[in-house]
């Protein structure tokens, strides 16, 4: 506990990552190309994109990004905690407050990515507990789903939250369930328990999970009475980076759902964009996601990691530059 906990360097404050998943067994069987080259010891990522002029000869355009890492199909998930989101679990016990975002595509990874990532974080945080320093503290986690710009908590039936700001400029998700985890075993049965809650209505491309984004929330509390929060560590998985552009849908649903994350992706890199220039003013009430975000956001322990999921198949690829372009934005 001591040992790791002094091992782990300060995060910067806001990193940027790019992961990009391998080609599937669909995309194999149809012989795309993969058109996504890593070097990730120069933290690179080339997009080699195919296009046809109007006489019809086809030519390669290569677009070049540079990110703080660049994650390839053989990175694995451990690596990817140990590089990327381990740094974060130092920040919360000096008193930090630290954010994991996975933006990308639906089908990029994103999940994929984020689903494991809380229960090593929670395991490396009980090593640290170990230590005497921390023997009065305790952790506590919280799951919600944003979706439509409504609030629901996925640990309590899908309740319907309101989110209201206290005297304090304190945005609170009133009502919010809070649960206490003492072991990795409950903590894997509640996250099994949202991830069940998150809103699932048809499949495959329509899947309404794509439409949401969905935060763990793990807060380090004193027992003392009042509690007083030591840290705070939130895992983002946004909605898909593509729904954004729903906008022009037939279906009025789906049309404004897709204004919705496109506000709240765009609100989401304003206010990053913001804290990295410490900008006097940060355009917090520019979405419900980074209204419910703010207190994660503020001050100067705050800590970010964006990890920018990508698909490494040729039909991907405006998406995929789409995404590029967004995290580059935010580096
Ligand atoms: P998203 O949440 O962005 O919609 P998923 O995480 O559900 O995407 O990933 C889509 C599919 O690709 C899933 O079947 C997942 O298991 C697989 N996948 C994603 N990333 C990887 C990876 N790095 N290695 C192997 N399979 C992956
Ligand atoms: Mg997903």
């Amino acid at each position: 506990g001591v040992h790791l906990l002094n091992s782990l360097p300060d995060a910067p404050k806001i990193r940027v990552i790019v992961r990009k998943r391998p080609l599937n067994k669909k995309e194999l069987e149809k012989c795309e190309t993969d058109v996504l080259e890593c070097d990730s010891l120069a933290a690179c990522l080339y997009v080699n994109e195919p296009k046809t002029k109007v006489d019809l000869t086809k030519y390669i355009e290569r677009h070049t990004f540079r990110f703080d890492d660049v994650f390839d199909e053989n990175v694995d998930n451990t690596q990817l905690y140990n590089q990327a989101v381990q740094p974060l679990v130092g920040t919360i016990f000096r008193g930090g407050k630290g954010t994991c975002f996975a933006y990308g595509q639906t089908g990029s990874g994103k999940t994929y990515t984020m689903s494991p990532l809380p229960l090593r974080a929670a395991a490396d945080m009980f090593a640290i507990m170990q230590q005497e320093t921390f023997a009065n503290v305790s952790l506590h986690v919280s799951c919600y789903e944003i979706y439509g710009g409504k609030v629901y908590d996925l640990l309590n039936g899908r309740k319907k939250l309101e989110v209201r700001e206290d005297g304090r400029k304190r945005v609170q998700v009133v009502g919010l369930r809070e649960v206490g985890v003492g072991s990795l075993e409950v903590l894997q049965q509640l996250c099994d328990h949202a991830a069940a809650a998150r809103s699932t209505g048809s499949t495959g491309a329509n899947d309404e999970s794509s439409r949401s984004h969905s935060i763990l929330c793990f807060a380090l509390r004193t027992n003392n009475e009042p509690p007083k929060i030591i840290g705070k560590l939130s895992f983002i998985d946004l909605a898909g980076s593509e729904r954004g552009a729903d906008t022009y849908d037939n279906d009025k649903q789906t049309r404004l759902e897709g204004a919705e994350i496109n506000k709240s992706l765009l609100a989401l890199k304003e206010c990053i964009r913001a804290l990295d220039a410490d900008a006097r003013h940060i355009p917090f009430r520019g979405s419900k996601l980074t209204e419910v975000l703010r207190d994660s956001f503020v001050g100067k322990n705050a800590r970010t990691v964006m990890i920018a999921n990508v698909s490494p198949n040729s039909g991907s690829c405006e998406h995929t530059l789409n995404t590029l372009r967004y995290a580059d934005r935010v580096k």
